[in-house]
């Protein structure tokens, strides 16, 4: 296949690194790499002192958690000619708390750090800011899986529900008309609090010029994500796409969910919309269900993500926005081709902080939007995400070790250059 961008040269990519980040990088990757590690990374993780997980896994995979850490993490990836797509960790097994409650506390704490994430992005990246949201971290799952029922049965008019709740400003009592007889009074009160919290981050950015990209979790609980994200879309979205949802191409019926959510948006409402277009993340979970949701193999998975990727590029305008979350060089050489000589400014592509530099900087340099995902948040509350940061980094498949080659190439490169300077 012809290269549209060469990523293949580890002096090029890795030349904002010190050899200390290189080193860190390779041995981490390397870890990574371990089936005990993979398989057991958040108990083997737990035992790791703070002081020696600080400098290392840490700040291989997270931003940091004081705003002084974040905006040093934003400005070293402007000068790498990169974009900070910001992301507050709340990697809580929030399906183990489907049966039960979660402490309404946490979900404000939650919703203010994501707030806070929007005026950091607002103030670091200005107008046109992405922003990363786990929706899940706002809301009782109890109830994202009764807004799923209630969404996959009814369709548009749960979703106008929601958003009447959200831009009516009434928010002691439930008006919806839909909603109102399905709903539960313990689920009733906690979608008025999940509103308020959503509403808070919406508005926030709509006035910064920020856009907020809410992650797909798993099957469970993804109607019940996208009901509260298309009601946000229908709330903010008038003017651009301030509210994206993200589609996950591992599951068969991927293509159906972005088509029908984009009618849903685009000719139901009439309001703009934005995807993420990702893999999928929670494969090991999604295989145990019955039936399995998750396509045949690897290649039906990225046949899929291709065939998405090609036909949300063509609906690519200033009122549809899209950000291809891959590290695969084949999808982005694909986006990469298609569009050349065309309008690049509503398209983007994202990786994830300490991952794939050997992407991220090639493309930014040849001139396309590349944002990378920074996750914030202190050790103990992001252990859940660096752990799943392990088991993912066993699922990519060609990606992790070309750029372990390319780690090792550059090391090898920079130890020759230092002996030969003796
Ligand atoms: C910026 C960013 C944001 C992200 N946000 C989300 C999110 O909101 N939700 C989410 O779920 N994930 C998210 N991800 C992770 C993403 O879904 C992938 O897990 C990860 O990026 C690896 O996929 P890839 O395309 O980069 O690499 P590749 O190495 O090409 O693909 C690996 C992926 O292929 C799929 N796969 C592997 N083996 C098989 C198989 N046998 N059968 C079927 N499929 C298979 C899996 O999805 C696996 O993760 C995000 C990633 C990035 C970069």
């Amino acid at each position: 296949m012809l290269k549209e961008v060469d990523f293949d040269d580890p002096s090029a990519s890795f030349r904002d690194k010190s050899t200390w980040e290189v080193g860190r990088a390779l041995a981490i990757l390397r870890l990574c790499g371990i089936d005990t590690f993979a398989d057991n990374g958040e108990k083997l993780l737990c035992w790791v002192p703070e002081s020696l997980l600080r400098p290392t896994i840490y700040a291989q995979f997270v931003g940091g958690d004081l705003e002084a850490e974040l905006r040093l993490a934003m400005r070293r990836a402007k000068e790498a000619g990169l974009k900070a797509m910001l992301a507050a960790t709340m990697e809580e097994e929030i399906e183990s708390h489907v049966a039960g409650p979660i402490d309404d506390q946490v979900l404000d704490r939650n919703s203010h750090r994501i707030a806070r994430c929007v005026r950091l992005a607002a103030e670091e990246e200005g107008m046109g800011a992405l922003v990363q949201m786990k929706l899940s971290g706002l809301v009782r799952p109890k109830l994202l899986v009764s807004l799923g029922h209630a969404y996959s049965t009814k369709g548009l008019p749960v979703v106008e529900d929601i958003a009447r709740q959200i831009t009516d400003g009434k928010t002691s009592q439930v008006r919806m008309a839909t909603l109102k007889s399905i709903l539960t009074e313990e689920d009733k009160d906690a979608l008025l609090r999940a509103v308020g919290r959503l509403k808070m981050i919406g508005k926030e950015a709509e006035e910064r010029g920020v856009s907020v990209l809410v992650d797909a979790e798993s099957t469970p609980l993804n109607d019940g994500l996208s009901a509260l994200t298309l009601a946000g879309a229908a709330a903010f979205n008038s003017a651009r796409p301030v509210i994206w949802n993200t589609y996950q191409c591992y599951l068969k019926d991927a293509e159906r969910r972005v088509r029908h959510e984009y009618q849903l948006l685009k000719e139901g409402v009439g309001v703009c919309f934005g995807a993420k277009l990702v893999r999928g993340a929670y494969m090991m979970q999604e295989r145990a269900r019955t039936p399995d949701p998750v396509c045949r193999d690897y290649k039906a998975t990225t046949d899929n993500y291709h065939r998405i990727l090609s036909s949300l590029l063509e609906k690519c305008s200033p009122k549809c926005h899209m950000i291809a979350a891959t590290h695969n060089e084949e999808s982005i050489q694909l986006v990469v081709k298609k569009l050349r000589g065309t309008d690049r400014s509503h398209v983007s592509f994202g990786q994830l902080y300490g991952m794939a530099d050997h992407i991220s900087g090639p493309l930014a340099r040849a001139g396309f939007s590349v944002h990378k995902s920074i996750p914030c948040g202190s050790v103990r509350e992001v252990l859940p995400y660096l752990a799943r940061r392990a088991t993912e980094n066993r699922a990519l498949m060609e990606g992790a070790q070309r750029e372990r080659a390319l780690l090792a190439t550059e090391m090898f490169s920079r130890a020759r250059r230092a002996l030969l300077r003796r």
